[in-house]
């Protein structure tokens, strides 16, 4: 249980309502800020204007998926009220206070470093990771069945990059009934890829395998399907990048010679917020628990 742990929470969607829900019934302290356009309260959670004297008494702040913008203002949905987060506030915050998000631009990663205090950015774990993988394939699956005027049974699909979010989408494509290739650059990775019947190449050697592609679903951060593979690519072909933005597409040039192509950033948050919700819910209570178990309020 979390009794007697003081939890801040500043902004967020329907992700965080899971969040609270969770938080709330382990009996957390649970102060919410930016929800005050929610249609139904939420039971056992303190909803307050974002001051300054709320963060001397938190042991864990929580911030959104992204966590603030370059200039420190925090996503929330429910909440018409700009909210800033600035370093009068964290420079309240007690040293023992962890400051968790999905992931962390500079500016919350410079506050942090400059007040000494732990930030954990959720989406760089690979448990996370992992399970966010299933609703970023299904949220993928889609957007490819909304964007094709052919099944993906029997369709020939091309995933780029073998690590968490490539292995479950080429996995699921599989199921589906497609033929697979799995573009790799190690070698273990290719005869894993091989193992499970997929068709492994190396990225290496991309544009030999893209004349015949249905759809080509990216998932490595950094420019990989350039003009020169995308001018190889059949004119049918669907593009769905998945990579964190600015994703690995020649966006340009694909326009240019016709071919549909679609950065497809936060997934999890748009096709599952629910499921998306409570695996950050499930590590976050996990992780908040052990905190406090550390500092010995384990109850
Ligand atoms: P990951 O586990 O690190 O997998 C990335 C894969 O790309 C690995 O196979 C990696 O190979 C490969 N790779 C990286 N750089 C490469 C390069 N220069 N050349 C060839 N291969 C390269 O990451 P992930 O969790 O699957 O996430 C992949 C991307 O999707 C990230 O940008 C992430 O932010 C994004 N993402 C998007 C959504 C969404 O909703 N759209 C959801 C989740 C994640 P090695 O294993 O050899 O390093």
């Amino acid at each position: 249980m979390l009794t007697g742990v003081q939890i801040l929470m500043l902004g967020g969607d329907a992700r965080q309502l899971e969040v609270i829900r969770k938080l709330t019934a382990l009996d957390a302290i649970v102060t919410i800020v930016g929800f005050d356009g929610l249609q139904s309260p939420l039971d056992g959670a303190l909803q307050a204007n974002l001051d300054e004297s709320l963060f001397d008494s938190a042991d864990a702040l929580l911030l959104p998926a992204v966590g603030t913008d370059d200039q420190g203002y925090i996503h929330a949905v429910f909440s018409e009220q700009p909210l800033q987060l600035t370093e009068a506030h964290i420079a309240r915050l007690p040293k023992h206070c962890k400051v968790y998000t999905g992931m962390a631009k500079p500016y919350l990663k410079d506050l942090c470093k400059n007040y000494g205090l732990v930030l954990v950015e959720l989406f760089d774990r690979d448990d996370v990771a992992i399970y966010n993988s299933i609703p970023t394939a299904e949220g993928a699956l889609m957007m490819a069945i909304e964007n094709t005027d052919i099944t993906v049974h029997g369709s020939a699909c091309m995933v780029l990059g073998f690590g968490r979010t490539g292995f479950t989408l080429a996995r699921t494509l599989q199921g589906l009934g497609a033929s697979v290739l799995v573009g790799v650059r190690r070698s273990e990775q290719y005869a894993r890829a091989a193992e499970m019947g997929f068709k492994p190449f190396y990225i290496n050697d991309l544009m030999q395998y893209v004349s015949n592609i249905d759809l080509l679903f990216n998932t490595i951060p950094t420019m990989i399907v350039t003009a020169q593979i995308i001018s190889n690519l059949p004119s049918r072909a669907v593009i769905i990048d998945l990579a964190s933005r600015p994703g690995g597409t020649d966006f340009r040039f694909a326009e240019k010679r016709g071919i549909k192509a679609l950065l497809a950033p936060g997934l999890p948050g748009i096709v599952a917020p629910k499921t998306a919700g409570r695996i950050m819910a499930d590590c976050l209570s996990q992780l908040i628990l052990a905190d406090s178990e550390e500092r010995g309020n384990g109850i």
